[in-house]
């Protein structure tokens, strides 16, 4: 984990997306990545809305008082992941909507398009014990190539910007981590 403090990696990511904007989406392979990604989180969150895990996670939120976004959580994301996040068009909080909660959290849910891989896989004792086998195999199978997109991307945009040379970044050993 990078020992960057949330709000650097926030401002670092908005720095570069402003900086090599052009660059990025004129870049087909990051662009045909991005697209496929978007499907393949598509594919994962419908099949979550079928299998009624939106709904568990809902009533959990609203009526049970516990969610497992806690505070912390997003020391896990790296920059690349954030720059990533602000492609598909996602606004990146200023500042924390909870005290107890992710940065990320909002009175809506998780603001973001592109999750950590521990977000993407977690499914908590609630969710395991409602929900048949044969619908958590298949939402595995396609958080599996949701994970997958998401990697290449990352490893395309690290690519790219790197190419052109980010001049203000810490070469940092925790800032070449992947996810
Ligand atoms: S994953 Fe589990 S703990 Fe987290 S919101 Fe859903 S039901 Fe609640
Ligand atoms: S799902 Fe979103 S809000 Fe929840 S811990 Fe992960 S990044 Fe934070």
């Amino acid at each position: 984990m990078s020992t960057m403090h949330i709000e650097e990696k926030i401002a670092w990511a908005k720095n570069q997306f402003l900086r090599w904007r052009p660059l990025l989406f004129s870049d087909g392979e990051l662009m045909r990545l991005l697209k496929a990604f978007g499907k393949a989180k598509d594919a994962s969150h419908k099949v979550m809305v079928q299998a009624g895990v939106v709904d568990i996670c809902r009533r959990c939120e609203m009526e049970e008082g516990g969610s497992c976004c806690g505070a912390g959580i997003e020391g896990h994301y790296d920059e690349w992941l954030l720059l990533i996040n602000l492609m598909l068009g996602v606004d990146l909080p200023k500042r924390r909507w909870r005290e107890d909660s992710c940065f990320f959290l909002s009175n809506k849910g998780c603001l973001l398009s592109a999750r950590h891989t521990i977000c993407i896989n977690y499914l908590c004792r609630k969710i395991t014990e409602q929900i048949d086998a044969k619908s958590i195999a298949l939402l595995r199978e396609r958080e599996g190539r949701e994970l997958e997109l998401l990697f290449l991307l990352n490893e395309r945009l690290k690519m790219v910007v790197k190419a052109r040379g980010s001049g203000d970044r810490r070469n940092t050993k925790e800032n070449r981590s992947v996810l």
